[in-house]
């Protein structure tokens, strides 16, 4: 009964075993708990006494470092005994008694990045935009590498040329070293042109099918991260920092990239850009061309390399 009561499915958690010097951690799974979450961590309590180690549960703080009270003081983590079990917590390094508990913040960040999260018909517009941007790309590359090779072409006769007045005595061997050392630098630099446009330069757009499934559910991508990872996603979603104010979380500058999704996520009572009218401003809407592209393109490039500290179930 214990070892049902201690399996972390049952309560809708899954078990991240530790990895290279991090603690074993538990991350929220999908699917609905069976069994109360204090529960787990009761027996879970107990099972760690049985086998002599300390009681207190191990997890992580990814909000370490990138929190800050509302006073604008930095927070810090740790635990704090309860009667039963140990609880997380985050605490103002100035207040006295300013602190909020762990597992609450978590949750609240995990809703911000599923509601900050790009919706299927966004997706799809992004799709079209990012295969309409490649082909514009695509021919400009064709074109440029067309002028390159009749430039190339061009200059090759002329050294032709020098030679044969060269071979002819039709001009001093003096004459032939500064022209030919013009023509073929000339030459060098077309050659290098075409080598360079010729290897088939791949655009972050090129790897958007990629990124799909974690710009659809950053939340999951999220939960998947070891807490280095966790640290940088948020770092990249929130590039000042967040800060609580006992409500909800805000920050100075939301990453561009995720601006369409700011409404609802504000209207859910979820995040409150400080800015919002500079925000909303500099980053219009998705049906305006361009503006997103950039901030957008950067931050799937960021999301592949996050994605890179996946810790190993
Ligand atoms: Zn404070």
């Amino acid at each position: 009964m214990l070892r049902m009561l201690h399996n972390p499915l049952y309560v809708g958690l899954i078990r991240l075993p530790a990895f290279e010097g991090r603690p074993e951690k538990y991350v929220k799974a999908l699917h609905e708990a069976i069994i109360p979450e204090n529960i787990f961590w009761t027996v879970h309590e107990l099972i760690k006494g049985r086998h002599g180690q300390r009681a207190q549960p191990k997890a992580d703080f990814p909000l370490r470092g990138i929190l800050r009270c509302d006073c604008r003081a930095h927070m810090t983590a740790g635990y704090s005994k309860g009667k039963k079990k140990y609880y997380m917590y985050y605490q103002c390094t100035k207040e006295k008694g300013r602190n909020h508990r762990g597992e609450m913040l978590h949750e609240l960040i995990e809703k911000v990045l599923q509601s900050l999260s790009f919706s299927e018909d966004q997706i799809g517009k992004i799709s079209a935009y990012a295969k309409e941007e490649l082909s514009k790309v695509t021919t400009y590359r064709i074109n440029l590498l067309n002028a390159r090779y009749t430039e190339f072409n061009q200059v090759s006769e002329k050294i032709q040329g020098l030679e044969r007045k060269m071979l002819n005595d039709e001009i001093e061997a003096s004459t032939y070293k500064v022209w030919f050392a013009r023509l073929n630098a000339e030459r060098g630099a077309f050659e290098n042109d075409i080598i360079r446009l010729k290897k088939d330069k791949q655009t972050i757009f090129d790897r958007l099918d990629e990124a799909i499934p974690y710009l659809c559910n950053l939340r999951n991508l999220y939960l998947t991260l070891t807490l280095d990872g966790q640290q940088m996603l948020l770092k990249k979603v929130f590039e000042l920092g967040i800060k609580y104010d006992g409500h909800t979380f805000r920050t100075p500058m939301l990453n561009p990239a995720l601006a369409d999704n700011y409404l609802n996520t504000k209207e859910k009572g979820l995040l409150i850009v400080e800015q919002p009218d500079d925000f909303l401003r500099k980053n219009l809407k998705c049906t305006v061309s361009g503006s997103w592209f950039e901030p957008l393109s950067q931050f799937i490039e960021k999301l592949l390399l996050v994605n890179s500290f996946k810790s190993i179930c």
